[in-house]
């Protein structure tokens, strides 16, 4: 078959158009994905562009492979380019120039874990506890300074000692934990998630050769999911496109879902501001989904009132109604769904065609108990992600020390199994590395004699990793793995306590290194491994198995299956008790229409009464009452009282966000649902409060913004 054969019209224009500034706007499931997808065959296939030419990013590490697979099928050829997450795309570009940097090509990457356990050293250090910080609103702080913040001149510019002084000689207690967070990841040539794009536009501003020779290289650039790309990528797509002038760009306004990770849809609709010459191409028939579930979705997306309006005609005939089931229990949502997949089941439906999709991962829980029960096999695609779990980290750690050696890896590991390398031998081996500016390794090597260290199995540790230092660039990954995992004692540690589950993804994680070793060909050095899997979450794992798919609908962006259950969908959880302005609940009801477009056949909504951890009630969301009835088909109708209470909370609740919005002023007078007629005689900013005299009370009170105050005059 040819490229452009079954392509409409304007996905052949979107292929054809290939220079210049080009934006393709559509809704979901009108095929935006697969344009994309044949225009990279055809530049290669019909205009004989090299695919090493060819840059096409993707949101994820799971839709970039199955591009890929769909790429070689159509081009016949094994050497894809570049396909891949920005993350990864600028992995590449490091391998290739952070020399330039001064850090080895053998940078590593380090994911949530590793920052856990550099922030565990340095909460030691610092003597600090969960009173004073939690590690996650750290973590958010180290990301907000690193996106604001000129840091990589401290990391770059500075060397150890200056590094350390502007630790020492903080002002306050969040910048030195900051710069102690950048000290120790310079010295073990750590990038976070953050630092890959930072590096490489860092890369790009200072060295203009190098700018040049990707500018060059890049012929054509193509990006998916364009609505969600956050400044530092946009830049990057700018910067890349800047000589050739070739930018292909695709997305839906109406799903974006990362705003709170600091995407801006303003970078697609601003697009041919940005670019006057660019071209935009509209697409509007849907190919995925049944016109009930086309409908429903389009009804739904419609109560955001910032928003673009589109028109999707579904193509697909057959149609059956969108179904809602409202259960007493969660458990009885479990079962009414665990009943559903068994119908399916028994009228020839593969159980890889059906997806469960809910707002957090702890809804998956009471799923997964029903499942076992009955016998269900699922996946789960989030919770701990596969190369995260404690085991496998562990394993991926005792490989890092073969080639970096690092501290992160060997704090993590030395002692696993025990070497009685504890406390205070730990302590004595971090002083002597700081004394002698080196790694704790080193440390260790140049102590095996001391008196400290005679009762440890210092000695093996150090041999182990000596010896397949030599010899892991002539070994091969498997055997090389295998080798560690004996000679280590890891894996005899799992078997004594008889940690069955762990034993098993150490055998996944054994046969993955089968299959990439069978699949990467001449890219298979242990170096390059870490690297891939350091940008990998339990997305990408094989689904060869017959299961149901079990995921966060953030982590279904872009895919498709053909029968979706949407759960969980309560007041409290979707939309998430964490919204408090009408900009998030736009962005949540995106979420839920992200979430309904992802069904081809057939979709289910369902939801439970009960209470949530706040125990506040767990009304019916109004995702489900945003969809008009005609095109829901109701399981059960709901109680009367049920739909009163329900549409009296929801209408609280929105008045709310339009309290937190739209601000009342000083000296207005305001009516409180309890506290009667007041005035507004001031304003509280640090603690989001008004300050407000009431009509029957002595002294003032703050009455925060988010609760709804009825206005009486100004
Ligand atoms: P999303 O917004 O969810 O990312 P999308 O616009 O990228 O959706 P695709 O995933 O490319 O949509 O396509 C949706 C489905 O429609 C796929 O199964 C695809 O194979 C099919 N499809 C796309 N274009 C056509 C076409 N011209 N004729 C028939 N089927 C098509
Ligand atoms: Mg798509």
């Amino acid at each position: 078959m040819g490229i452009l054969d079954g392509l409409n019209e304007e996905q052949k224009q979107a292929v054809i158009t290939t220079e210049g500034y080009i934006r393709v706007i559509a809704g979901a499931g009108s095929g935006k994905t697969r344009a994309l997808t044949n225009r990279f065959a055809y530049l290669v296939n019909e205009l004989g562009i090299s695919t090493s030419n060819i840059l096409c990013v993707t949101f994820t590490n799971k839709a970039a492979n199955e591009m890929k697979k769909r790429i070689r099928t159509m081009i016949g050829d094994n050497d894809t380019g570049y396909i891949s997450t920005f993350h990864g795309f600028c992995v590449q570009v490091l391998k290739e120039e952070i020399h330039v940097l001064n850090y080895p090509k053998n940078f590593i990457i380090i994911d949530t874990e590793d920052v856990n356990s550099i922030l565990h050293t340095i909460f030691e250090d610092m003597g600090l506890n969960s009173r004073n910080y939690t590690f996650p609103t750290l973590i958010e702080m180290i990301t907000a300074r690193k996106s604001r913040e000129p840091y990589l001149n401290d990391i770059l510019n500075t060397n150890h000692d200056e590094l350390k002084s502007k630790f020492h000689d903080a002002r306050n207690q969040e910048d030195a934990i900051f710069y102690r967070y950048l000290y120790e990841q310079k010295k073990c040539f750590a990038l976070d998630f953050d630092d890959l794009i930072n590096f490489v536009l860092y890369i790009y501003e200072n060295h203009e050769d190098i700018r040049l020779k990707w500018q060059q290289k890049l012929e054509y650039i193509m990006v998916d999911e364009f609505q969600d790309v956050n400044v530092r990528q946009y830049k990057l797509a700018q910067i890349l496109s800047d000589y050739h002038h070739n930018l292909f760009i695709v997305g839906d306004p109406d799903q974006t879902i990362y705003s709170w990770r600091g995407a801006r849809v303003e970078y697609i609709l601003n697009f041919d501001t940005d670019y006057p010459s660019a071209k935009t191409i509209t697409m509007d028939k849907n190919y995925r989904s049944t016109p009930n579930i086309v409908n429903a979705s389009n009804s739904l997306i419609t109560k955001n009132k910032k928003r673009i309006e589109k028109n999707l005609v579904p193509m697909k005939q057959v149609d059956i109604p969108v179904i809602y089931s409202h259960s007493k229990t969660t458990l009885m949502e479990a079962e009414w769904i665990a009943t559903q997949i068994k119908t399916l089941q028994e009228s020839g439906r593969s159980l890889r065609e059906i997806a469960i999709l809910y707002r957090a991962h702890f809804i998956s829980r009471s799923f997964e108990e029903i499942f076992i029960k009955e016998n269900i096999p699922y996946t789960i695609y989030s919770g701990i992600e596969f190369y995260k779990r404690k085991e496998i980290k562990d394993v991926l750690c005792y490989l890092r020390m073969i080639v970096n050696a690092d501290d992160i890896s060997f704090t993590r590991i030395v002692n696993l199994p025990k070497r009685n390398i504890g406390e205070r031998r730990m302590a004595f081996l971090k002083e002597y590395a700081e004394k002698n500016n080196c790694s704790l390794y080193m440390a260790l090597q140049s102590n095996m004699e001391e008196e400290i260290l005679k009762k440890t199995q210092a000695k093996a540790f150090i041999a182990l990793v000596e010896k397949y230092k030599t010899i892991y660039e002539e070994m091969k990954l498997s055997e090389l793995l295998s080798g560690v995992l004996n000679a280590s004692g890891y894996e005899a540690l799992l078997r004594t306590n008889g940690e069955q589950d762990r034993l098993d993804n150490l055998a996944e994680l054994k046969q993955s290194i089968f299959e990439y070793e069978r699949d990467a060909g001449e890219e298979c050095s242990l170096p390059d491994y870490l690297n891939r899997i350091s940008l990998y979450t339990n997305l990408d794992q094989k689904e060869s198995t017959e299961a149901v798919q079990l995921m966060t609908i953030h982590n279904a962006k872009g895919l498709e299956f053909p029968y979706v259950f949407v759960c969980g969908l309560n007041e409290g959880i979707f939309p998430s008790k964490h919204v408090d302005t009408t900009d998030k609940m736009e962005e949540e009801r995106r979420l839920a229409y992200v979430a309904y477009t992802r069904a081809g056949n057939a979709l289910f909504l369902s939801d439970s009464e009960g209470v949530n951890y706040d125990g506040s009630y767990r009304y019916p969301s109004r995702f489900i009452f945003n969809v008009e009835k005609a095109y829901l088909n109701y399981t059960v109708e709901l109680e009367e009282r049920l739909v009163g209470d329900t549409y009296f909370y929801i209408d609280q609740n929105e008045r709310k966000l339009d309290g937190s919005n739209q601000r009342l002023k000083v000296d207005d007078m305001i009516r409180h649902s309890v506290f009667g007629k007041g005035k507004i005689v001031g304003l509280n900013e640090e603690i989001s409060s008004y300050v407000i005299q009431f009509d029957n009370m002595e002294t003032t009170r703050s009455i925060s913004f988010k609760i709804h105050l009825e206005y009486l005059e100004g």
